[in-house]
């Protein structure tokens, strides 16, 4: 069987036919007929592979189901059938790194800094991708989603839909709590252009917009970092964050600060995320209760990080 990293970089180089290419080199038989609720399957006999495809369904979820099949090869997992006409929707963990390599295949990481630009991206630009890799907008926003710290942004998820319900959220690490969710789908459908901001407490900007198919609605959220480029919003930001951290209590800022002093020549040595790691570990238990809670909490957090901004080798 080939190595992951080999399909990988076969799909890189003959994208946007990438899982085509992949089965072609694995002399996979690709078989395309009319199936019965399932999108399609995988048998192996004897050294043959073949790869049955619903072809009734449309042709981007027709891709998608040649790469997830063809990503259960590569991962050596088991492939069933599978009967709904969604995806990245399972809670089976080799179902979904099925679907997160089946999206690398179809969408390689190279092609989206190509063309995503500066984040957030666009509905405009998400389009264009999908059009051009022919996959769906969904299938974009989530690899964007997967891709988020290497686009430039802080967090991201997709959340989707059915009817009012959350069918799925496809997200690394940012929880959206169901009700948020459905207000923000509610904002999008109301503002211009299916698009909106919206500043977090953290100072982070949440760029939301929805992404509509055939089969789904989905919400894109793309969290935003806070601009360091506006000198003035930045010290505005560190403001608002002390207020909310020390609460008048100049015992805990006087520590705090006096940690930081005592911090930046280590600081200087680092990027800023270790830096931050680095802080953490070295004074963060010296407070309990409130305080302890409080600069473990985002926004506390956010505050050491913009301080120590100020002296990290890549901080500005
Ligand atoms: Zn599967």
């Amino acid at each position: 069987m080939m190595d992951l990293l080999d399909a990988l970089f076969i799909s890189k180089e003959n994208f946007p036919k990438g899982p085509e290419a992949v089965a072609a080199r694995l002399g996979v038989e690709v078989c395309f007929k009319p199936l019965a609720g399932c999108a399609g399957w995988c048998i192996q006999n004897n050294n043959i592979i073949r790869i049955t495809i619903n072809n009734t369904m449309p042709s981007v979820r027709q891709r998608f189901t040649l790469a997830h099949e063809l990503a259960h090869l590569l991962l050596g997992s088991k492939s069933e059938v599978r009967s709904d006409a969604e995806y990245f929707g399972s809670n089976h963990s080799e179902e979904k790194a099925a679907d997160r390599v089946a999206a690398e295949m179809l969408l390689p990481k190279e092609e989206i800094q190509r063309i995503a630009g500066a984040p957030p991206v666009d509905a405009a630009t998400i389009r264009k991708l999908a059009k051009k890799a022919n996959v769906s907008p969904v299938m974009v926003a989530c690899r964007i989603t997967e891709l988020a710290q290497p686009l430039g942004l802080v967090n991201a998820a997709v959340v989707s839909f059915k009817g009012d319900k959350i069918a799925w959220i496809w997200s690394k690490a940012l929880t959206v709590p169901s009700e948020k969710a459905r207000t923000l789908l509610r904002r999008t459908r109301e503002a211009s252009g299916g698009t909106f901001h919206l500043s977090s407490g953290a100072g982070e900007t949440i760029f939301a917009s929805a992404i509509d198919s055939p089969i789904q609605t989905c919400l894109f959220i793309q969290v935003l970092p806070v601009s360091t480029d506006n000198a003035q919003g930045r010290g505005q930001i560190l403001i608002e964050l002390g207020k909310w951290l020390f609460e008048g209590n100049a015992s805990f800022r006087g520590q705090v600060n006096g940690c930081l002093s005592s911090f930046k020549a280590t600081a200087g040595n680092e990027d800023i995320d270790n830096a931050l790691r680095l802080f953490n570990e070295k004074y963060i238990g010296r407070w309990t209760g409130a305080t302890g809670d409080r600069m473990r909490d985002p926004r506390g957090q956010k505050y050491l990080r913009l301080r120590l901004e100020e002296w990290t080798r890549r901080g500005r």
